[in-house]
C-alpha cells in the first residue's frame, strides 16, 4: 500500500486507529476467539493483504491465533494453504484482491460468521454499541442510523469516517482498503 506497510507489531494499534468498522469485527473477533469462518479469513485475510501485509506476517499472524484452538500440524494442513493461496502462491496462482465494500454489503453472513458490513448485517443495537466504541457522539450515531435506516450504508460508512477522523470525505467510501488509507492519510499529516 502506498501510505503503510503494516507489520505484525503495529497490526493492533493499526486496527483501532485505520481500519473500517467491518474489519475491526473481524480483528477484533479473531483475538477473541482465535478462529474465524471461512468467509470471514477471506475478508479480512484480503484485506490485510491490500494494506501491505507480507504472506510471511499474514501466516505468522494467522497461526498466532488459530494454535490457540488447533495444532501447529492442522493449521499447516488446512489453513496455510488457504492464505498462500489468497496471495498468489498456490492453485491458479491468481493475485486475489481484497473485496469492496459492494460485494461485502451483498454477502450473507449465517450464524457464528463475522464477515459481512457491520452497517448492513448488525443489530441496531450492536451496531449503535460499535459505534459507540469508535467514539461518535449521540448525534452523530443517529446521523450515521438515519443513513442505515434508509439502506445507504457506504454513506453511513463515510459519516463514521467523517466523526472518527473530523474531516470530510467527499469521494465517499467504497472499499474497506480506500478506507484505510484515507485514514492513513490523514493521520500521517
Ligand atoms: Fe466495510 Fe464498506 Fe461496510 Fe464500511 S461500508 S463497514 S468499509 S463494507
Amino acid at each position: 500500500s502506498e501510505y503503510a506497510d503494516i507489520s505484525l507489531k503495529d497490526i493492533d494499534q493499526v486496527s483501532k486507529s485505520s481500519f473500517p468498522l467491518c474489519m475491526r469485527h473481524l480483528f477484533e473477533k479473531l483475538r477473541e476467539d482465535h478462529h474465524l469462518k471461512h468467509g470471514g479469513r477471506m475478508q479480512l485475510g484480503l484485506f490485510l493483504k491490500g494494506v501491505g501485509l507480507k504472506l510471511d506476517d499474514a501466516l505468522a499472524f494467522w497461526r498466532e491465533e488459530f494454535t490457540k484452538k488447533v495444532g501447529s500440524e492442522r493449521f499447516d494442513k488446512e489453513y496455510a494453504y488457504a492464505i498462500r493461496h489468497n496471495y498468489g502462491k498456490e492453485g491458479k496462482r491468481t493475485d486475489y484482491t481484497p473485496y469492496a465494500c459492494s460485494k461485502i454489503i451483498t454477502s450473507a453472513p449465517g450464524v457464528g460468521d463475522h464477515h459481512g458490513c457491520p452497517y448492513r448485517h448488525f443489530s441496531e443495537d450492536n451496531l449503535k454499541a460499535a459505534l459507540n466504541r469508535m467514539g461518535l457522539s449521540s448525534r452523530g450515531m443517529e446521523d450515521v442510523m438515519d443513513k442505515v435506516r434508509n439502506k445507504h450504508y457506504q454513506l453511513a460508512c463515510t459519516l463514521t469516517f467523517e466523526a472518527v477522523y473530523g474531516t470530510s470525505c467527499d469521494t465517499g467510501i467504497n472499499h474497506p482498503n480506500q478506507y484505510f488509507e484515507e485514514s492513513q492519510k490523514i493521520l500521517k499529516s
